[in-house]
């Protein structure tokens, strides 16, 4: 059951590997976007932080430079700027330009008096455009000797305090610049790309095999219940294939051995009668027979709690060995079908499938008890006239086509009426039961013997000339003749009288087999009775 379903969707597993692959450049894409943002946002943090803190000490510089310059100190602004380059390891020089690009102080002495050309200094082009407007802003990247520089231009203005020595033409006196290196800035957001890329990068490693197990759950379970859907359809085409009760129960058998595959299949059906049989398959043999169910035996058990109606749903014993499944329909009990493990144990998990699995065996079961019912006479268990009619019809089709003779038996009681005005019309009813058995005891299993009507009885012996028919109707004579039918104290004998007539010697339609038959019971009512007349004879 499994297999088929798996061979159906085994295109699913070279799917999956495309659903991965699908999902890891996903994922790969959405990781490098967020990775770029945040590792950007970082950047711009971190850069922006060095900016504020280069400020800071630019301004902190910048008041102490003022104050001195008020207080005419030259040598200390000089020693301010060198203090500030050995006290922090960052700043790479400091340095106070006047007016004509001179540098009048530097944290590096050697550059004092040297001119820096706007224009063509490279330290000063990246702010300077050749435009010659200010920069347009105070702190600005640069690049210098191959590495990242952070530069603060701070103008020091001349203020009130200053006019005294300063003319008015000369208010801006200089600037102050500090370049801080952001090497270290640099390397933290390379670590934080590095260690953010890599995190990223082990939990997708990790996180692959889980989405892959993942989507072999998935799949698992999409092969499953498709196995359970190609079984439930099989099923129902298979159960739909016949009407009849014994193939029905044959058909029934091989649907559950192989879906729950079990070593053995009972289906019991209810009847009047106290004593029980079973149909039942398995492994040993694998032929379906018929088993009798005695006192002793833990089926009987379960059948008097079923028919008790103290269970109505499929049940499965503690030890998981046996499972009992009731067809019910309209409180009518159709059948019991237990089903067995001899080895191993069955599967809990099944519930499901077998209660779906129960409702259509039921409907075939509810269908197959009506088709029997409208097809087959209450009394004596023989088909009905109507379905006589149906079945010789279809025979006749069969002659024409395939040349398959038939053999039309046509049985009378003899003196009927003398047993019902005898011993009432139960005991007629007991004789004429009894004479439909010794029919049904002395034919084949592909014969059909129905009710023609009243104490009139047939036998259709399909694939059969006059001769065997013969010989079918001697027997049946015979075994009536020799039983003795019972009704109470009273020990009946009766005989009966037979017509028959063969298709295609006698006969080449429906109305005159019956017709030619008749008049040989005709014949041999009136020669005696208990005889059996051929049509060619009457
Ligand atoms: P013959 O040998 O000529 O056939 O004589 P016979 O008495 O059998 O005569 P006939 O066939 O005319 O009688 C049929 C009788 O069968 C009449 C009817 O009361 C009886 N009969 C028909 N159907 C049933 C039935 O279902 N149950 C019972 N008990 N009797 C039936
Ligand atoms: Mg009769
Ligand atoms: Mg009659």
């Amino acid at each position: 059951m499994q297999s088929s379903g798996q061979k159906d969707i085994d295109w699913l597993f070279p799917l999956k590997n495309k659903i991965l692959a699908g999902i890891i450049v996903i994922l790969s894409f959405s990781m490098a976007v967020t990775v770029f943002f945040i590792v950007m946002t970082l950047r711009n943090d971190l850069l922006n932080n060095s900016a504020v803190k280069t400020r800071e000490l630019g301004n902190a510089v910048k008041s102490s430079v003022k104050k001195l310059m008020l207080m005419r100190t030259t040598g200390m602004i000089q020693n301010t700027l060198e203090e500030i380059k050995s006290d922090n390891s960052s700043i790479l020089r400091a340095f106070i330009l006047n007016r004509s690009g001179k540098v009048k102080y530097s944290s590096d002495k050697r550059e004092i008096g040297q001119t820096m050309d706007r224009l063509s200094n490279i330290s000063c082009t990246g702010c300077h455009h050749k435009d010659n407007k200010p920069p347009s802003q105070s702190t600005i990247i640069l690049e210098q000797d191959g590495k990242k520089i952070h530069r603060n231009i701070m103008v020091i203005y001349n203020e009130k305090s200053c006019y005294g020595c300063h003319p008015e033409s000369q208010r801006i006196n200089g600037k102050l610049i500090i370049d801080q290196s952001l090497e270290s800035t640099y390397s933290l957001i390379s670590r934080l790309e590095l260690i953010i890329f890599g995190s990223g990068f082990v939990c997708f490693c990790f996180l692959l095999p889980f989405i892959s197990a993942f989507l072999n759950k998935y799949i698992r379970e999409i092969i499953s219940q498709n196995a359970d859907r190609t079984f439930l359809y099989n099923m129902i085409e298979r159960l739909s294939k016949s009407i009849e009760m014994d193939e029905l129960k044959h058909i029934t058998m091989d649907i559950i051995k192989e879906s729950l595959d079990a070593d053995e299949v009972f289906i019991i059906i209810p009847k009047v009668a106290s004593d029980y049989s079973a149909s039942e398959w398995n492994n040993a043999d694998s032929e379906v027979t018929r088993k009798k169910i005695n006192d002793g035996d833990p089926l009987k058990n379960v059948l008097k709690r079923w028919m008790g109606k103290e269970f109505s749903a499929t049940e499965m014993s503690e030890d998981r060995k046996r499972i009992y499944i009731p067809l019910e329909k309209n409180s009518i009990l159709l059948a019991l079908i237990c089903v067995g493990k001899t080895t191993g144990t069955f599967d809990s998990q099944k519930h499901d499938l077998i209660t779906i699995m129960a409702g259509h065996i039921t409907i075939a079961f509810e269908n197959a008890r009506l088709y029997h019912m409208a097809t087959t006479d209450e009394l004596t268990g023989l088909y009905t006239k109507r379905h006589f009619k149906y079945y010789v019809e279809k025979k006749f089709v069969d002659y024409e086509q395939f040349g398959d003779k038939l053999t039309l038996l046509m049985i009378d009681i003899d003196n009927f009426k003398k047993v019902n005005d005898t011993y009432g019309h139960v005991a007629g009813d007991t004789v004429l039961k009894g004479v439909s058995q010794c029919i049904m005891a002395s034919i084949r299993e592909d014969d059909f013997a129905f009710r023609y009507g009243g104490e009139e009885l047939g036998v259709i012996l399909p694939a059969s000339d006059s001769k065997s028919g013969r010989y079918v109707a001697e027997r049946i004579r015979d075994t009536v003749e020799l039983t003795i039918f019972q009704e109470g104290v009273h020990k009946i004998k009766v005989t009966v009288s037979i017509g028959v007539s063969t298709c295609p010697e006698d006969a080449l339609n429906v109305k005159d087999i019956v017709l030619s038959s008749d008049k040989a019971l005709y014949k041999a009512k009136t020669t005696g009775k208990n005889r059996v007349v051929l049509s060619s004879e009457a």
